[in-house]
């Protein structure tokens, strides 16, 4: 049963169809896992399990949509990773990208799936037209998840053409993109001054009401980028941190490459 599949089905036998149907304590409940909010050092969430019965434990100062994603990251651990006492770091929780270990990405899908899942969320994110983090926003709201975790989910569900890219002041933190997106569209690791998101991060611009039009190489560094356009919206989501929604929508740039040619453009 895939990752997918699994939590929608948790879902369905509980008879939810609308977002503020998805009481993740109650969801818990009924896996056997009774949910408590601590204040919390070092860590923002653990599971301890024992036999057919566990408690998790969320960083009580947390934000209420952090809560709620910790609680579910948490009951994937508890499906997946069963007999383990697990304690999770903040940022291990609600990121995306590949190099954060194998058990946390599951149980961040799963916990995706848990609080938008597909049955529900696809149907809403179609009707809402515009790649813009004014639809993330809108859709949030209605189930209840950070801008973050509802940016992934769009992006990662194909709703948008977009690379989602998080950076600090250190660079870049974690990015992911729509698999409608080729590889070879990998963002850098610095944020390039000629990008709007370099403005956010260190000129405490404020944050892009719209999404704009940028030569594509202020975010890949390929000598391809310099043919092409792309779209960029970015929005400040921590006191470090802020997310870029690159959209790309030339059909160029979309174009997968085969093998030989993609070895070649290694070589040079
Ligand atoms: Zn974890």
């Amino acid at each position: 049963m895939t990752v997918l599949t699994a939590a929608q089905d948790v879902l369905k036998e509980l008879g939810v169809t609308e977002p503020s149907e998805i009481d993740i304590d109650a969801i818990a409940w009924s896996l056997g896992a009774r949910v408590k909010y601590r204040p919390l050092d070092g860590c923002e969430a653990r599971i301890a399990g024992n036999g057919d019965r566990a408690i998790i434990t969320v960083n009580s100062r947390s934000s209420r949509r952090r809560k709620r994603f910790s609680v579910a990251h948490e009951l994937g651990h508890w499906k997946y990773d069963r007999g383990r006492i697990l304690v999770c770091r903040s940022d291990e929780i609600g990121r995306a990208g590949e190099n954060y270990p194998a058990p946390e990405r599951v149980a961040d899908s799963y916990a995706a799936q848990l609080l938008m899942p597909a049955y529900i969320f696809d149907p809403i994110a179609r009707s809402y037209p515009k790649a813009t983090f004014q639809t993330v926003t809108a859709i949030a709201d209605l189930f209840d998840t950070s801008i973050t975790a509802t940016a992934i989910r769009l992006v990662e569900g194909r709703h948008f053409p977009a690379v989602l890219v998080c950076h600090g002041s250190k660079g870049r933190k974690w990015f992911t993109r729509s698999p409608d997106i080729p590889d070879r569209w990998f963002p850098q690791d610095t944020l390039d001054p000629e990008s709007f998101a370099f403005g956010v991060l260190f000129g405490k611009h404020p944050n892009e009401p719209m999404p704009r039009k940028i030569p594509a190489d202020a975010w890949f560094d390929r000598a391809e980028a310099q043919r092409y356009e792309v779209h960029e919206q970015t929005i400040r989501t921590g006191d470090d941190e802020i997310l870029t929604l690159v959209l790309i929508r030339d059909p160029k740039m979309l174009e997968e490459w085969n093998t030989s040619r993609a070895s070649h453009a290694r070589r040079r």
